[in-house]
């Protein structure tokens, strides 16, 4: 279990992120929704170590991780993939997924994890000697997800999955994030500006307004939750 308790972060005099709560439970999907600057992507970085918090803590199964660097939280199991098209362009597919290989922490063989991730997603398999450059939108996704799973982590964070993606794509990737999370019993915690579709797969949901949980519930009632505003969700 994540467990995240009155965690602040700021940069200089900003104020990103204040006292937020947040638990994420072993095995499930938690999306963290909200407008554009509502905080999420800093939540996130705190939550892996890429930004340091400025008060409250951070505890991965029990354990307090709030001062640890990032690399330190990734041996224990938390991998966090990145907004946007964090890819080596130039190289293939396959190149991409040895450069996450080569920074992964635990031992094991790099052709069974590597075919593990074309198996989950089979549309990259007659791509893998692409430069990861040439492929669409959503192929890219995939290999930014497979470079993250490369680590076989027991958390994945997940910045913004749709982001720039044709609303058939998205529904494609969030259907491989739910499944990611079934079959390998990752717990996955997401944030994204398109709630509706997060929601469908999350199973908790948090809703973020000015660095600050406004509302959060199971994923089902939030769905259906008139006062879920456009003023809140940006949608
Ligand atoms: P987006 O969807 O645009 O990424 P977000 O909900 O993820 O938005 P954050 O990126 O966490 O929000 O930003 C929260 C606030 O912190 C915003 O006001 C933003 O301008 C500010 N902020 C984010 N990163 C920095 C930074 N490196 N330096 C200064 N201010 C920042």
């Amino acid at each position: 279990m994540l467990e995240v308790s009155g965690l602040d972060v700021r940069y200089g005099p900003i104020t990103a992120v204040r006292g937020i709560d947040l638990t994420a439970e072993a095995g499930t999907i938690t999306a963290i929704l909200g407008a554009n600057g509502a905080g999420k992507s800093s939540l996130m970085k705190a939550i892996s170590g890429l930004v340091p918090a400025a008060g409250g803590s951070v505890k991965l199964d029990g354990e307090d991780i709030t001062r640890l660097p990032a690399h330190e939280r990734a041996r224990r199991g938390l991998s966090h993939a990145l907004e946007g098209r964090r890819l080596f362009h130039r190289m293939t597919v396959e190149e991409n997924l040895r450069v996450a290989w080569d920074f992964r922490s635990k031992g094991g063989s790099f052709r069974a994890v590597a075919d593990r991730a074309y198996e989950t997603f089979p549309m990259l398999t007659t791509r893998r000697h692409t430069p990861a450059g040439m492929l669409s939108g959503g192929q890219q996704q995939m290999v930014i997800l497979s470079a993250a799973l490369i680590h076989e982590p027991r958390y994945l964070l997940l910045d913004e999955p749709s982001l720039g993606l044709a609303p058939v794509i998205v529904q494609q990737i969030f259907g491989f994030i739910e499944a990611v999370c079934r079959e390998r019993r990752t717990t996955i915690i997401l944030c994204e500006q398109v709630a509706a579709l997060a929601l469908r797969v999350a199973h908790h949901g948090y809703v973020l307004r000015r660095g600050a949980v406004v509302q959060q519930g199971p994923a089902a009632a939030l769905a259906s939750d008139p006062s879920l505003s456009a003023a809140y969700l940006g949608n």
